[in-house]
């Protein structure tokens, strides 16, 4: 079997998802798992509507769900016609969800108050009506579909927005519930980004988390191939938002594209490769508008993937933390202190520089800095940097590449570039760059390594 993972923009209107039915026919002899994501905005909207609620806007809400629930009903009706039993059935269904989204965001708006756990039992509903959608459509393209709750397999931890995955408890549920219901039908439905904890409480996997959601499905089921569809033509030599003349990464190893994910690289949820190098599944990048192009493969290193430079990823929003040590404890003793501070607050650090008496440091969110300046202020002086960005070269054995750092840092001499960091791993270069400069440094970086003029 394989998984399919259709993105936002691959299920937003009705044109996309004529595109994903004509994808997911060519593929039904592979016995696909599918797994969708909320047609694109719809998680933002739902997060919206929730904050205007904290707010008290109950009205600003409320149009906001009345908009987004149309968008799902105008899909029905171009697909099933709108006096059909099929186009009865769902619209009542999509009202039945809308009816629970409100009473929670009626609740939210009468405490003032929006928990993490209220937050993710919103925000799921967008791929709860997603799923529900297109289960309709397929069903009525005569693609035999069974669609499964991802809370009948896919378990978290209680950190509800960004839950941990019980990788044991997935490992035994997922064949359990989905091999069934493939062998009865073409295609197996189901949500990305959704799950709950063992208590069957609504978790999510983090924004952007259906990749993630394919990865483990694709693991506990061992697939063949797992297929990411997007709205570009595979992994890109960087950004194509933020640098022309992007060129396809043809082939790309675990690594390398773990690193570029977690670096910014958004068509990648940063997690989702780790899965899929537990049981050596290929993972493969393909555009759901361009579907004849070989988009990427993501292969384990041991398939003998070139050396080189493959590509630039960068954060745009982050801050820099300088710490100074006040006290003069010994280095280990002030590296201990630190780390247990970002520990408490569950916080991973991406980049780190060190000095005996300070650290430089830049956080993977930024959630609970505010607490963890506080903290670190008790024995350092701390100074927090904004308006910075965090750029990443990544590529196989750069480490061992001769002049690649040259290349790197002449280009950018007219730069300010702090915490240069050649990473343990052997694939990445990384530092900080003022947010002004990101555009420009990235451009000249892409031009540098990858336009073939040069
Ligand atoms: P989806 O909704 O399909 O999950 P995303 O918006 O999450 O899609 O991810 C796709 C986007 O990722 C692209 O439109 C592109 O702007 C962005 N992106 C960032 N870095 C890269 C890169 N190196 N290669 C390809 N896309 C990238
Ligand atoms: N719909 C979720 C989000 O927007 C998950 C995803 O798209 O992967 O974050
Ligand atoms: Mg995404």
């Amino acid at each position: 079997m394989i998984v399919m993972k259709f993105g936002g923009t691959s299920v937003g209107d009705v044109s996309a998802i004529r595109r994903l039915i004509e994808i997911v026919k060519t593929r039904l002899a592979k016995k696909p798992v599918v797994v969708v994501s909320a047609i694109s905005k719809a998680t933002d909207t739902l997060q919206s509507a929730a904050r205007f609620a904290e707010k008290g806007e109950l009205s600003s809400a409320k149009k906001l769900l009345k908009e987004l629930e149309a968008r799902h009903n105008e899909i029905c009706k171009e697909f099933l016609g709108e006096n059909t039993s099929e186009y009865e059935g769902v619209t009542l269904r999509i009202k039945e969800y809308f009816t629970s989204i409100l009473e929670l965001i009626k609740g939210v708006s009468l405490l003032s108050e929006l928990s993490d756990r209220s937050m993710a039992k919103i925000i799921t509903h967008g791929e709860l009506l997603s799923s529900l959608v297109i289960d309709a459509v397929f069903n009525h393209s005569n693609i035999k579909t069974a669609l499964v709750d991802a809370r009948d397999f896919m378990y978290t931890d209680d950190n509800y927005l960004v839950g941990e995955p019980i990788t044991e408890r997935i490992k035994t549920e997922t064949p359990k519930v989905i091999i069934p219901l493939l062998k009865n039908n073409d295609v197996v439905l189901t949500q990305g980004f959704i799950s709950n904890t063992e208590d069957k409480i609504t978790t999510t996997l983090g924004r952007g988390g259906s990749d993630y959601s394919a990865s483990l499905i694709g693991m506990a089921m061992d697939a063949e191939e797992i297929e990411i569809w997007t709205d570009v033509d595979g992994m890109l030599t960087a950004d194509p938002r933020k640098v022309n003349n992007t060129k396809i990464v043809s082939v790309i190893s675990f690594e390398e594209a773990a690193e570029l994910a977690y670096f910014g690289a958004k068509v990648l949820h940063p997690l989702t490769i780790q899965p899929a190098v537990e049981k050596d599944i290929p993972v493969r990048i393909l555009n759901s508008r361009n579907p004849e192009n070989e988009g990427t493969l993501i292969l384990s290193d041991s398939k003998k993937i070139k050396g080189g430079i493959k590509s630039i990823s960068c954060k745009e929003n982050i801050k820099v933390l300088n710490v100074f040590s006040t006290k003069m404890l010994n280095s280990y003793g002030f590296l201990r202190k630190i780390f247990e501070i970002f520990d408490n607050n569950q916080t991973s650090v991406d980049l780190i520089t060190t000095s005996e008496v300070n650290v430089s440091l830049t956080l993977d969110n930024e959630d609970r800095i505010e607490e963890i300046v506080k903290e670190l202020s008790v024995f350092s002086t701390v100074k927090v940097e904004e308006e910075k960005s965090l750029v990443c070269v990544v590529g196989k054995d750069l480490k061992n590449t001769k002049g690649i750092a040259k290349r790197i840092f002449q280009k950018l001499g007219d730069f300010n570039i702090t915490m240069i960091s050649q990473g343990a791993s052997l694939i990445n270069v990384s530092f900080v760059v003022n947010k002004s400069d990101l555009q420009e440094v990235m451009q000249v970086l892409h031009d540098e390594f990858f336009d073939n003029s040069n």
